[in-house]
């Protein structure tokens, strides 16, 4: 257990990328670029052990997919594309009425989407990103996924059916990444890479952000869950669990005032524990990657928070209102014992595609304005461009910039 200063003095954050990869990432990305479509089966066979004749997966097997998936896990995904569709036209940026000076915006061409599909496989993640960018109204939507010794999963397959994908490509890591970045004889080239994936992919995404938009770097998945003496010890201990499931090195940090309730819940931890499937990355991840933390109230509580600036951030306690202001740093935020982290994994609305590792000072987590640009428009008066002028000859003279100030000097008619 930590006190809030043994862990201000003991939390580091950690680094998203993982430098040591760079020379593979890089060589990989070199060879799509010269190689193309060949590189990306080679790969096929060496990363994923994938003996694919195609690279597109057609629309006859996707609307396969669609057809016979289970029908309860058919409405589930269109009911989170529809929770996730309402949310987010709710928060899509308006565009400013014309005047001299405004904002106009545009819906990007082409995307293209990262489905991560080494350990696992992910239909919520095309949820979570391909709804944004059909809010949005992105012409065309790229799904990469890695290719799969037998068939890619079906349900991520009916998911890009249900969410009206242009195009599924089976092919993963960083050689995806720069086949959406550079383009093959079949992959297009695309306007911005979204979504999650490995070490791998992440560098990738690093290494062609300048060619390629990117959206942000999300490493592995953490959760801080503040409560006081009313949480419920069973419901905050599969939260936490919750998170642990999806990796070794995911990151789980209880926050509490008061050290009995502190202890109880790590005892019902242990209980809950015992019940999970994926016990083995549990354990890794409890063993190295939680984080116990006795303040000494809700000033500290906040402190700490603000401090880890977590992917997610759950309030678990009577008061959990109060906290909406005071947290300045966090993917997301889950309040009350109602807003579970996991009804945001795939259903409430906001993208689950949040930043990890600190990165929340600073990054935000996906949503339908990643897929707009938006753009300044001038169109002045010859007023308005009287009163400004004089201000920029200065400062173009000042800047030793002869053009820029006559170019403005011209339109003064002489009156400088
Ligand atoms: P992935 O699709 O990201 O990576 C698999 C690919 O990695 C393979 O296709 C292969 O090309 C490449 N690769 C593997 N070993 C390699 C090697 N030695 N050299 C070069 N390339 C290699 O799938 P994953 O590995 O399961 O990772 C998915 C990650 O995404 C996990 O960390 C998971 O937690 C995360 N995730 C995050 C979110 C989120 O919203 N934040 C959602 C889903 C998944």
């Amino acid at each position: 257990m930590y006190t809030t200063k043994t862990f201000k003095e003991a939390y580091k954050t950690k680094n998203t990328i993982d430098f040591s990869k760079t020379q593979a990432v890089m060589e990989i990305i070199q060879t799509v670029q010269e190689k193309g479509d060949a590189a990306l089966f080679e790969y096929a066979k060496r990363f994923d052990g994938a003996d694919i004749t195609e690279l597109e997966v057609p629309q006859s097997v996707i609307k396969e997919a669609y057809d016979t998936l289970d029908a309860d896990l058919r409405a589930a995904l269109e009911e989170a594309r529809d929770n996730i569709t309402v949310y987010q036209e709710s928060i899509k940026w308006q565009q400013s009425p014309a005047s001299e000076l405004y904002q106009k915006i545009h819906p990007l061409n082409k995307v293209g989407i990262y489905v991560p599909g080494g350990k696992a496989s992910y239909p919520s993640t095309v949820l979570m990103t391909a709804v944004l960018a059909n809010v949005a109204g992105v012409k065309e939507t790229i799904v990469v996924t890695p290719p799969q010794k037998t068939a890619i999963n079906q349900a991520t397959l009916a998911a890009c059916y249900i969410c009206d994908v242009t195009h599924v490509y089976q092919v993963g890591g960083a050689q995806a990444v720069a086949a959406l970045a550079y383009g093959t004889e079949t992959i297009p080239r695309v306007d911005k890479i979204v979504g999650p994936g490995n070490q791998y992919v992440a560098l990738a995404k690093k290494l062609v952000y300048g060619d390629v938009g990117i959206d942000s770097i999300a490493g592995p998945s953490e959760i801080v869950v503040v409560v006081d003496e009313t949480a419920n010890n069973e419901w905050v201990a599969v939260d936490l669990l919750a998170q642990a499931e999806h990796d070794e090195l995911a990151r789980t940090f209880l926050v509490c005032d008061n050290e009995e309730k502190l202890a109880a819940i790590e005892a019902e931890l242990l209980v809950q524990k015992a019940k999970q499937s994926r016990i083995q990355v549990i354990d890794e991840s409890l063993k190295h990657n939680h984080f116990p933390i006795l303040t000494s109230g809700k000033e500290e509580n906040i402190e700490v928070v603000n401090l880890i600036a977590g992917e997610h951030v759950s309030i678990q306690t009577k008061d959990a209102e109060d906290y909406i202001d005071a947290i300045q740093t966090a993917g997301a935020i889950f309040i009350g014992e109602y807003s579970p982290e996991a009804i945001g994994d795939y259903v409430a609305g906001p993208s689950h595609v949040l930043p990890t590792g600190g990165n929340a000072r600073f990054a935000n987590g996906l949503s339908v304005n990643d897929f707009l640009r938006p753009n300044s428009v001038l169109n002045l008066k010859k007023e308005t461009f009287r009163k400004m002028a004089p201000a920029g000859m200065l400062i173009a003279t000042e800047e030793s910039l002869q053009a820029h100030h006559d170019s403005l000097a011209v339109r003064m008619g002489g009156d400088k």
